[in-house]
């Protein structure tokens, strides 16, 4: 038995209630306060006062995205295209040069030949949905095109034919992945990761191999593309160990708000286009048919209010198993019409509260009318509908503090405005978003709460997150994370 004392523990119960100790045996807590002995404990973790949470998950990510993002070079702080241009000129040692993270600031192929003639040049959108590429990139793929910006399908194709990395090479991101995010205090995540890689069965091994030595409770969906390697790897859906969950298909319904593909009820302000379906209709429709038919659930992705109306129709006409749950990831913007579909349904829905910090108010500029619900978290709630926290990482920085502040707060990066005071969540609610409620889709024990028979996955922090205030909540106050009973994490003084 191991004790962890000392301590002020957020069961997350009850808004008020703390304990002061706790004691786990084989991964599992067994004993709170009174009921503990500690002449019993083979092991003490004096917790010295802080703050004790359940483990901190991220419901929406990639991981191998993340790790992949944390060893390429980065143009995401890039605002002008001399600061973008001078930051390439530092990585030019390579014939091709691939950038992530480029914030759309109006670059074409033009500006890139004339200054880089010798390297292919390849810059990933922000958004993960588009791609910049010069002409020796383009032939290189043998693409065509005026601009060389590419969008969704058409950047997936060039996307695909990348060389591939090796196992080695995604073993290494994954580990990457993990580390940062013990330090950022999360102990587990949903991520989508098993179709962009090197194929399902081997990207499979990969994070069967890794989570051996990096413990993380692992939850992958299936990217449609995989179902059949899925299928045929004769692998059953859910609990493959206490690390790894195999989880709902990831499809996309339609676009991103920036690349101005998700698909709005009233057209974009500048063109008489309302965003697309990006599978194509019949084809999401029948991915979805054959997702039921081997008795799968689904995640997914919808930004535009339109897709979101469109996407809960399609669910309600073709709904999961009994007692299965599927989920929906993003849902920013909702109509009046469409939140009685979402009320009383088998779903979840994946929140990133960091996208209305970044987005706004920039998304405005792009409606011609606002949508009549705007990051609606708190309406979601107030009708039980489950919203689970995330940062759909590398798209966002994974630190839950941040989600959780962006969440209580609602106060953009940009213009450092409040928008929709009243969608704030409480404190007790936005930590509930990355602690109980990002739990709502797990499959392996008893998670999210601090309570007997629940796992031992904790989030020490020197913060108290109930009674924080706003600017508290930057910095690192990560003390300790533990998966499991092992410590992964420890804050060096
Ligand atoms: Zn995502």
């Amino acid at each position: 038995m191991r004790c962890y004392i000392n301590g002020i523990i957020h069961p997350m119960t009850e808004e008020s209630l703390v304990y002061h100790s706790i004691a786990t045996n084989q991964g599992v807590i067994v004993h709170i306060d009174d009921h503990i002995d500690l002449k019993q404990c083979e092991s003490i973790v004096d917790l010295k006062g802080n703050h004790l949470y359940p483990g901190f998950v991220d419901a929406h990510l990639h991981l191998l995205g993340y790790g992949e993002h944390l060893s390429t070079l980065n143009v995401s702080s890039c605002h002008t295209k001399e600061a973008l241009f001078e930051l390439l000129d530092q990585h030019l040692n390579k014939p091709f040069v691939f950038a992530q993270g480029y914030i759309d600031i109006g670059i074409t192929k033009h500006d890139l030949d004339k200054r880089y003639k010798d390297q292919m040049i390849l810059l990933r959108h922000n958004d993960f949905h588009g791609l910049t590429l010069n002409q020796k990139a383009l032939d290189h793929f043998n693409v065509s095109d005026e601009t060389g910006i590419l969008k969704e399908l058409k950047a997936q194709h060039v996307l695909d034919l990348i060389p591939k990395h090796s196992k080695e090479e995604l073993s290494e991101m994954l580990k990457k992945a993990l580390e940062k995010l013990y330090h950022y205090g999360i102990t587990g995540g949903h991520s989508d990761d098993l179709f962009y890689y090197n194929g399902f069965d081997e990207t499979y091994s990969v994070f069967e191999d890794v989570l051996k030595t990096h413990p993380f409770r692992t939850h992958l969906l299936m990217h449609h593309e995989v179902i059949d390697d899925f299928i045929k790897s004769k692998k059953s859906w859910g609990v493959q160990n206490p690390y790894l969950e195999l989880g709902g298909v990831k499809m996309f319904y339609d676009g991103t708000m920036s690349s101005q593909t998700a698909l709005m009820k009233d057209p974009y302000l500048k063109s008489s286009h309302h965003g697309e379906v990006v599978m194509g209709k019949d084809f999401f429709e029948n991915t979805l048919i054959k997702t039921r038919s081997h008795g799968l659930t689904a995640a997914i992705h919808v930004i535009g209010d339109q897709g979101l109306d469109d996407v809960c129709e399609l669910l309600l006409k073709h709904p999961p198993r009994q007692g299965f749950k599927d989920r929906i990831i993003h849902a920013p913007w909702l109509m009046k019409k469409t939140l009685p579909k979402l009320i009383d349904k088998p779903l979840t829905i994946d929140i990133q509260p960091p996208f209305l910090a970044s987005d706004l108010p920039r998304a405005y500029t792009l409606f011609s009318k606002k949508p009549e619900y705007e990051f609606p978290w708190k309406t979601y709630l107030d009708h039980q509908i489950i919203i689970s926290g995330s940062s759909d990482a590398p798209v966002e920085d994974p630190n839950p503090l941040i989600g959780i502040k962006d969440a209580i707060f609602r106060r953009s990066r940009e213009d450092m405005h409040v928008y929709q005071k009243e969608e704030s969540l409480s404190s007790f609610e936005a930590i509930k978003l990355y602690s109980t409620y990002a739990h709502a889709q797990s499959i392996y024990g008893k998670k999210g709460y601090i309570k007997e028979g629940y796992v031992a996955d904790f989030t020490v922090l020197d913060l108290d997150l109930m009674h924080a205030h706003e600017h508290a909540f930057n910095g690192n106050h990560v003390v300790m994370t533990i998966i499991d009973d092992v410590i992964v994490y420890t804050r060096k003084l």
